[in-house]
């Protein structure tokens, strides 16, 4: 049953980590839901799952700090898909539980993992988002939904023009919630927040407990059970990380040499902007490589066919910024390139997260150009680790002239001027000429 959603004074129980393997029949599950999973090859739960999974038949609120890769999206799923069996079915515009997660993309992925974890259950459930047409979207909505999974501008749009009723929510997921503040959605949750009954379960996914996912929690949590488990940097230990110093305008040419002079299946790029995505793919497609990009001005249509081919390896190359590539789960990635060191640096965390899944080994690359110190740093504070530059002969960066002082310059400055225009004829007094 939903707990009631009425104090600020929310208490949290904090788990630890449950290490021996346990399956999911001892979670609480229903044998049709432990059938399916085990048909997918989940010989166990993982520890997201093992803690989440009673917590949430059990009706508490949780807090969860998770990644994406633990297993995150089954342990919310699989309990509001027990919880939702077996009950009546919406009313038309109605939902029973709602997902909001921050991009289309991953919006899609625990759609699709909705629609596999519940195949032989009456369960009726859709994704809307933007960049695609809305009517089959409210096409959809009219019919009612048990779950409806949503990207927060669709679904405050739908809100408005009158396809969705919000009376009748049991349940809300917010799944990567920190990145939902990260692009500014604050308003949009706290919009959806004012809609839904107060009698409702709450779950919240981040991937870190910032004191901004703290205090939102704070505001739409009952007495929410804790759960911190592996975090980024535990994950990270499965990845080797290798900085490549060189020259900002050789990058492209530089991961060009690395694609052609090793053999990786597939490789994740990362860049700081869309442009930048865009130009390396046609660099990379002009010798023969095959190479998509992702990001924000591309067809949501170009996004998936991009994402469906790296899915089923056909494209070797993806090329994404931090927004789009975010929440992209593929099994073995054996490679991650930046080429470019992100500004954020938790976003770097993400980004070779990608790699090293399920206990596999990974291959984190960063190419780093003099300008990018600041970023570095950073990501060295977080990481709490130092990296050793790896230099690769061909792509040894030109040394940087040396500093010089500032009156240097001005005289320097100033011999140049002279040499392009030196005063011809008489030399110039040297003192006021004096008048007579
Ligand atoms: P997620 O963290 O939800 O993005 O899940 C990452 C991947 O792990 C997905 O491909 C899931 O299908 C897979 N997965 C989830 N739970 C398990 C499990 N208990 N055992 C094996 N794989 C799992």
């Amino acid at each position: 049953m939903p707990s009631s959603q009425s104090s600020s004074t929310s208490s949290s129980i904090s788990s630890p980590p449950i290490s021996s393997p346990i399956s999911f029949g001892e979670l609480g599950l229903c044998i049709e839901l432990v059938t399916t999973v085990t048909e997918k090859g989940y010989a166990s739960a993982s520890p997201i799952q093992q803690h989440a999974i009673p917590t949430v038949l059990n009706g508490r609120d949780v807090i969860a700090i998770a990644q994406t890769g633990t297993g995150k999206t089954a342990s919310f799923s699989l309990p509001i898909l027990q919880l939702l069996a077996n009950t009546s079915p919406a009313k038309p515009n109605c939902i029973k539980a709602l997902i909001v997660a921050p991009t289309r993309e991953l919006a899609a992925q625990v759609a699709k993992n909705v629609e596999s974890y519940s195949e032989g259950m009456n369960i009726r459930s859709t994704a809307v988002f933007g960049g695609v047409r809305i009517e089959p979207q409210k096409f959809e909505l009219a019919q009612g939904l048990d779950i409806l999974i949503a990207t927060p501008g669709r679904l405050v749009d739908l809100y408005k023009q009158g396809d969705i009723n919000f009376e009748h929510i049991e349940m809300l997921v917010l799944d990567e919630a920190d990145r939902m503040l990260d692009l500014g959605f604050v308003e949009h949750i706290h919009f959806i927040q004012s809609l839904l009954p107060k009698q409702r379960q709450t779950l919240l996914f981040s991937a870190t407990f910032s004191k901004e996912i703290k205090a939102l929690a704070a505001t739409m949590l009952n007495k929410p059970v804790t759960i911190e488990l592996a975090t980024a940097h535990d994950h990270i230990e499965n990845i080797t990380q290798i900085l490549h110093p060189v020259d900002k305008e050789r990058k492209h040419e530089l991961v060009i040499h690395l694609l052609k002079s090793n053999d990786w299946s597939q490789v994740l790029v990362f860049t700081r902007t869309k442009r930048g995505a865009d130009e390396l793919r046609n660099e990379l497609e002009a010798m023969g490589i095959a190479a998509e990009s992702i990001h924000a001005n591309r067809t949501q249509h170009a996004r998936t066919q991009a994402l469906d081919g790296f899915r089923d390896g056909s494209l070797k190359v993806l090329i994404g910024t931090d927004l789009a590539a975010r929440g992209i789960d593929i099994q073995q990635l054996p490679c991650v390139i930046n080429v470019d060191l992100p500004f954020v640096p938790e976003d770097y965390i993400h980004r070779i997260g990608r790699t090293g899944r399920a206990s596999s080994k990974g291959l984190a690359i960063s190419l780093y150009s003099d300008d990018e110190t600041k970023q570095l740093r950073s990501i060295e504070r977080l990481t709490g680790r130092q990296f050793k530059k790896t230099f690769i002969s061909e792509f040894t960066p030109k040394p940087k002239p040396p500093a010089v002082k500032k009156d240097k310059i001005e005289e320097n400055l100033y011999g140049n001027f002279e040499a392009f225009d030196k005063p011809s004829g008489k030399k110039k007094s040297k003192g006021r000429k004096k008048r007579r």
